[in-house]
This record gives C-alpha cells, sequence and structure tokens, in this order.
C-alpha cells in the first residue's frame, strides 16, 4: 500500500512538472512545412542509380522543393530545377539519354506568390547539393543566409568554376548543424553523392519528424535494397550516409521523404496545402 502511495505521488510530481516545463520552452518552432513542385522529368533508365539493376526501365521522377515556416522566419531547402526551363516547352534534355529530362511545370516564383511569400522573407537556406537540379534558383535569394557544407563549397566546378557566387552570404559546415538552435531544424551531413551533399531533419508539431532526403536516396526501391549509384562521389560514404539516415528515422521515429521519389510525392500534400 505504502509503495502504491509512493508510485502514486512520484506520478503525480512528473505529471505536475510537465505543464512547468513546457510553459518554460519557446513555442515549438516548426509551424508549417509546404512541398513545392519543384520540376517534373523522366528518367530514360533507371539502372544509372543501381548499376546492372532496372536496365532499360525508364521511371517518372519529381523534383522537389520544401518551404518551412519557423517561428525566426521562413527557411527553403532546396531550389529544383531552373524557373527558365518553365518556358521551354520540349524542357531541359540529359547529354546522357538515360539521366532525367526535366520540365517545369510551375515555377518557383509563382508558387511563392501564391503563399504571399516574397523570395526577400526567406532569411535562410540550404540546398541538399550542388546538382542542378537542386541550386537552379539560388541566386533568386541573393540575400539569405546559405547553409551548405565546406566540402561541397570547395568542391570545384566545371573548368575549375566556383559553385556559388562569391557574394552570397554563406554558412560553411563541417558536419551537423542545428539552425534554429532549438532542435525542430536540422542539417545532417550525408556527403557520398557529392562531396558535401547534406539531409534534413524537421520536427513538425503534429506531423512528427521527418527526413528529407536529399539524393542520399532517389526512390524508395534502392532505398529498401541500399543501392548505391555508380556516378556518386563516394560510394562507402553513401552507404555510411545511408546507414546513418537509417539509425536516425529509427531513433527519432522518423518518415523519410525522398526527394525524386514521385510516387510517394502523388500521396502527399502539395502547397498550398502544408504539412504542421
Ligand atoms: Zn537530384
Amino acid at each position: 500500500m505504502k509503495r502504491t502511495i509512493g508510485l502514486t505521488a512520484m506520478l503525480l510530481a512528473g505529471a505536475l512538472t510537465i505543464p512547468a516545463t513546457q510553459a518554460q520552452s519557446e513555442k515549438p518552432g516548426v509551424e508549417k512545412l509546404y512541398i513545392l513542385n519543384c520540376g517534373e522529368g523522366t528518367a530514360g533508365d533507371i539502372s544509372r542509380w543501381s548499376p546492372g539493376i532496372n536496365e532499360g526501365k525508364s521511371m517518372d521522377f519529381v523534383d522537389s522543393c520544401y518551404l518551412i515556416k519557423h517561428a525566426q522566419g521562413w527557411f527553403l531547402w532546396d531550389t529544383g530545377i531552373p524557373d527558365a526551363v518553365a518556358a521551354m516547352p520540349d524542357g531541359l534534355k540529359p547529354a546522357d539519354p538515360k539521366a532525367v529530362s526535366w520540365k517545369r511545370p510551375k515555377t518557383l516564383a509563382a508558387q511563392l506568390d501564391q503563399l504571399g511569400v516574397k523570395p526577400s522573407d526567406i532569411k535562410a537556406m540550404a540546398v541538399s547539393h550542388t546538382h542542378p537540379d537542386h541550386i537552379g534558383n539560388v541566386e533568386m535569394f541573393p540575400a539569405a543566409m546559405l547553409y551548405v557544407q565546406k566540402a561541397e563549397y570547395e568542391w570545384p566546378g566545371a573548368n575549375n568554376q566556383a559553385r556559388f557566387k562569391a557574394e552570397h552570404p554563406v554558412t560553411k559546415l563541417e558536419g551537423d548543424r542545428d539552425v534554429f538552435g532549438d532542435g525542430s531544424v536540422t542539417i545532417l551531413s550525408t556527403p557520398g553523392h557529392t562531396p558535401g551533399h547534406q539531409s534534413l531533419l524537421v520536427k513538425l508539431p503534429k506531423t512528427g519528424t521527418v527526413v528529407l532526403s536529399g539524393d542520399a536516396v532517389h526512390f524508395r526501391d534502392n532505398w529498401d535494397n541500399r543501392r548505391v549509384l555508380a556516378m556518386n562521389a563516394d560510394k562507402e560514404q553513401t552507404a555510411a550516409s545511408m546507414q546513418k539516415i537509417a539509425d536516425m528515422l529509427t531513433k527519432e521515429k522518423a518518415q523519410l521523404w525522398i526527394n525524386h521519389d514521385k510516387a510517394q510525392r502523388d500521396g502527399q500534400k502539395m502547397s498550398p496545402e502544408f504539412y504542421d
């Protein structure tokens, strides 16, 4: 009996401390997350993403950008295919016919406008990596602080060109970064696809925790089978990064949202609808 009372008292004490803790902490950081259409395309041969497997099979791809409303301001993850592609009737044809030919059914600018968000409202941004289907509109936000891994920033481009404009404000990272200092938006270093590839962990108040893949993996089948793209900068790093994401999903009871996976995205709410 005495033991039961003791336990009840402990539970009550515990229950009473919870509201006090909540009162001390800030409001939940992330309020909303919008998925924006940042391109649609068709891959000529998906064995490009898994050598020897799925030879000759084509697949529709999507390209997503994610706009996050945090109590401290707007944060944009990835910028997609350049808006200029919207005006090209045949879209962007790749040099390698196995790769993705991209179209831009909607511009990023128009989707932001629909939400009443001006490009200058976006104070911070990050890109998963510097392939053209992710950095197409970085300079629509010339004053936004860009979070990028140092290894990606300093990775020489074609003809030794810089990957970003020197005048663009930048925070060069060497590993993970809690962007707002409250654990609600965390950049995860997931190198391999490119030298400084990164993914994003987002804690939503109702939806729960999601990890935005970037191109750590391109579609579900390759995730389930842990397949690594031959053209990746580093195969072993890619496998280690996939494991890091898998461990994070378990630890945070998180969902994985795969940027280019059309089947998954077809089941998701697109902007102006949102996740909270
Ligand atoms: Zn991509």
